[in-house]
């Protein structure tokens, strides 16, 4: 075993599998691993790295904040914390009574998010939380007992209650929704699933239902959003308007930061002593934020992304593999469904010649890359492809 394996197995908390390289350094689309090796980005850590690594607005803000003030707890507040907020509200449509709680992940956030929803208890009436199948919102406790994955559960319940799982069909949510449903809490596209798009019509059924039921409408778009998809938000692509979303991994591009954005009513849940962080809103994590907001917006990259996205899916679906059953998703959030379980193997394969994506499950691969490729990084993204995809066939 090589000695940072050794190193990892021996003072790491075994939560994680094996890590899959060392990695040293980033630049743009690319990293380094420690035998300097490069590779092309294609998750950007997860949908986060918006910007790719150590792009000079991210380094710029994060360098002059620390240098002129990073922390202050939440007794107090601070110029780039406002600014956030207003930003947040402003790309999400929330400027009209919305607020902005800030966390320091998707997790965080979403805890926020389920004690927003039990907020909305109806005088004791309102005790069900319905959340779909198959979907992921993080690890806490919390987040967990929402996440309709049974197999993360398994061996830490008693988990928070009242959660049901439904599946992700209109007939389902019809049948499962009343007047005793106090959040309805969804993924406009379920990224850990493999990118699996909401069926046709679901939001603006699940806008009209949890309205006339005064259910909370809580999005879930910590991986969806801050452009990845070809809009601010995914859930602008279906002109409706959310009680709630989530957000973070994009919004930060590398610096950990979430957040919960009310919009109208909804805004008007929490009372002062309800929730807190220390770190939450942190002058050094939201002048970061800012500053990759505003690089998106300065560079066009939502637009980038919606472009990228339609040209990769295109070229995925020109290599002609026999493996490539479909491929889903918005602008650079993008699943392929395998026809064989290889997606381990194939992840595995372009790894190994310089390629990094994601095998979320056994048939699916996730593609994430930083919003700022081009063509450069496309073409290159298709040779190794093409060639992982040989490998696995041969
Ligand atoms: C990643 C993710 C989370 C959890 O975020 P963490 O920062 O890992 O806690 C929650 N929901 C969705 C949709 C995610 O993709």
């Amino acid at each position: 075993m090589s000695d940072w394996k050794s190193r990892v197995d021996r003072d790491m908390m075994r939560t994680f599998n094996m890590p899959i390289a060392m990695l040293t350094r980033g630049e743009g689309c690319h990293v380094w691993d420690a035998e300097g090796n490069r590779y092309l980005d294609f998750l950007a850590g997860i949908a986060v790295n918006a910007l790719g690594h150590a792009h000079p607005a991210f380094v710029g803000a994060i360098t002059r904040q620390a240098s002129t003030l990073a922390h202050v707890s939440n007794y107090f507040s601070s110029p780039p914390q406002l600014e956030l907020a207003a930003r947040l509200k402003r790309l999400a449509g929330a400027d009209e009574g919305g607020r902005v709680y800030f966390a320091n992940s998707g997790a965080e956030a979403n805890e926020a998010a389920f004690k927003l929803a039990r907020l909305n208890h109806g005088d004791g009436s309102r005790t069900r939380v319905l959340t779909l199948e198959n979907s992921f919102h993080g690890r806490t406790f919390g987040a967990l007992a929402l996440t309709g994955k049974p197999a993360l559960q398994e061996g830490f319940h008693p988990l928070p209650g009242g959660v049901e799982h439904i599946p992700t069909t209109i007939e389902a949510l019809e049948a499962a929704i009343d007047d005793r449903v106090a959040a309805l809490i969804l993924e406009p596209i379920k990224g850990e699933a493999g990118v699996i798009d909401l069926p046709e019509g679901y939001l603006a059924r699940a806008r009209a239902l949890t309205e006339a039921h005064g259910v909370l409408l809580i999005i879930d778009e910590i991986q969806t959003g801050a452009g990845r998809t070809g809009e601010w938000f995914a859930f602008q692509r279906d002109g409706i308007v959310p009680d709630a979303i989530t957000v973070a991994k994009g919004i930060g591009g590398g610096m950990p930061i979430g957040a919960l954005v009310t919009f109208g009513a909804a805004s008007e849940l929490f009372g002062p002593g309800q929730h807190g962080s220390t770190f939450g809103g942190n002058p050094l994590a939201t002048a970061t934020a800012n500053a990759v907001l505003e690089e998106i917006e300065r560079a066009g990259l939502v637009q980038n992304a919606a472009a990228r996205g339609e040209q990769l899916r295109a070229v995925i679906t020109a290599i002609g593999s026999p493996i490539v059953e479909e491929v889903r998703g918005h602008g650079l959030l993008i699943g392929i469904g395998l026809s064989a379980p290889v997606a381990a193997e194939l992840s595995a394969a372009a790894f190994d010649r310089g390629l990094i994506i994601n095998a979320p499950n056994a048939t699916s691969i996730r593609i994430a890359p930083p919003l700022i490729i081009g063509d450069a990084e496309i073409d290159e993204f298709t040779s190794l492809f093409r060639a992982a995809l040989d490998a696995v066939q041969a």
